[in-house]
């Protein structure tokens, strides 16, 4: 039986704007992993009877209802209460769930629980008790007439923890067998060329199913499979994986990876080979995506942020009639960028990044999102240009620049065409 969800995020804050909905948009995203259709996102302040009204056109279109928020200690917060009273539920009291919390106030905040705070302990009678190492408000679920009712803590932290770890084992056996889900990353590739390759599996599967998401500057394939073991539905996910390679060639840049830095550091890694950055107008981007990574010392020297004119000759050594005669963004400079930064990081490759960000173009007349991108090695330095971001502000140039300089490491350390 397939299932519909329903979110409803219970918070005043939320209705007047001073927070984004952001648990709601974390628990619609799993969800979709699972194969688990959202059909409506509610709001609905601290007020019992506005929540109670909500719960009840819930009830009517989804069989499992997520709630978010007023699971603590205050006068405001209400969720348990009023949905109790919705599904004829008594709340009591769980002596084990109170002493979890005493001690997490003890040992945690280094003070004696605050009376009101026995409250939280307070949980519907037969229910499935989420309890909560991360915060004090436990979560909890329980089942009333076929509709499913779990309510998670507010704060997105917790909320995130006690979804992936609470809800989702709950949520899993309520259907039959296992999903799994796998994600392709695609780089260099636009959403529509990427839907067009693979209309057919796209629109015809249903079990496996394939399914895009647009992500900022690359698109994302999740290949999910239901089956009665994982390794039923695996087997049923290896040939359509197979496929979306096939079919879009190079540009498959990884399967359950996070990024392109990541495929870029596992490749430094395997080849034992080091890597450093002279950065223009990424302002150090390169650098900070790959020291986001742990471990990253082994394989990141370092990097320049080379802004001016003045630091690209001084600190890396750019002939000034080279930036005089070409300009700062240019394929020359690029590349003695790159040969500069290798020579002084003593790297095996130096990436480098030169471009206009904008909003305006260069005192030459380069149009905005122009980029050039070179790489430095052994056997000499390669130049590319790319049109990045254009139109869509200095951040899109510079993140999609980036995008574009990991990817042109990713294949040159794969031989792959540039
Ligand atoms: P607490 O024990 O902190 O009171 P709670 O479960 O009662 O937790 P709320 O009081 O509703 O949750 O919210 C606590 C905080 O969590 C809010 O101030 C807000 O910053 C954040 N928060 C609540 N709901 C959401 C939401 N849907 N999306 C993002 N943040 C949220
Ligand atoms: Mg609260």
């Amino acid at each position: 039986m397939s299932h519909t969800a329903e979110l409803i995020a219970v918070g005043t804050e939320l209705l007047l704007g001073n927070i984004a909905n952001t648990d709601a948009q974390m628990i619609s995203e799993k969800l979709s992993a699972l194969g688990i259709t959202v059909h409506y996102h509610t709001v609905v302040g601290d007020n019992p009877q506005r929540l109670a009204e909500a719960l009840e056109i819930a009830r009517r279109r989804a069989d499992i209802i997520i709630t978010t928020g007023g699971l603590g200690p205050t006068y405001d917060d209400l969720t348990k209460q009023t949905i109790c009273k919705a599904f004829h539920r008594e709340l009591e009291l769980h002596e084990d769930i109170l002493d979890t919390i005493r001690t997490w106030f003890e040992t945690k905040m280094q003070k004696k629980m605050p009376e009101n705070n026995t409250q939280q302990a307070m949980l519907p009678v037969n229910c499935t008790v989420f309890d909560n190492p991360v915060g004090t408000a436990p979560g909890c679920a329980f089942e009333e007439d076929g509709v499913h009712v779990l309510m998670l803590p507010g704060p997105p932290f917790e909320c995130r923890y006690m979804f992936e770890n609470r809800a989702v084992p709950y949520l899993l056996r309520l259907t039959d067998g296992v999903i799994v889900s796998h994600e392709i990353r695609v780089y260099g590739m636009g959403e529509s060329s990427v839907e067009e390759k693979l209309h057919e599996p796209m629109t015809r599967l249903t079990n496996p199913t394939l399914a895009p998401y647009a992500k900022t500057n690359e698109v994302m394939l999740r290949a999910t499979a239901k089956a009665e073991t994982r390794e039923a539905a695996e087997t049923m996910l290896e040939p359509l994986i197979r496929q979306v390679q096939d079919e879009l060639g190079d540009v498959v840049y990884g399967v359950d990876v996070e990024s392109l830095e990541e495929v870029v550091s596992a490749l430094l890694r395997e080849r034992n080979l080091t890597l450093s950055a002279a950065e223009s107008c990424t302002g150090g981007l390169i650098a900070k995506r790959m020291t986001d990574l742990p471990g990253a010392s082994a394989i990141f020297r370092g990097g320049v942020v080379s802004y001016t004119n003045g630091v690209k000759a001084q600190v890396l050594g750019v002939p000034e009639t080279l930036l005089e005669e070409s300009g700062a963004v240019s394929e020359p400079v690029a590349c003695a960028m790159a040969e500069g930064c290798r020579r002084i990081c003593g790297s095996d490759l130096a990436v480098a990044i030169t471009g206009v960000a904008g909003p305006d173009s260069d005192e030459r007349g380069t149009p905005v999102g122009t980029v050039y991108i070179a790489l430095a090695s052994e056997n000499g330095v390669i130049c590319r240009l790319y049109s990045c971001g254009r139109g869509r502000g200095r951040g899109r140039v510079r993140t999609s620049a980036a995008q574009n300089a990991f990817d042109l490491i990713r294949r040159f350390l794969l031989d792959l065409p540039l």
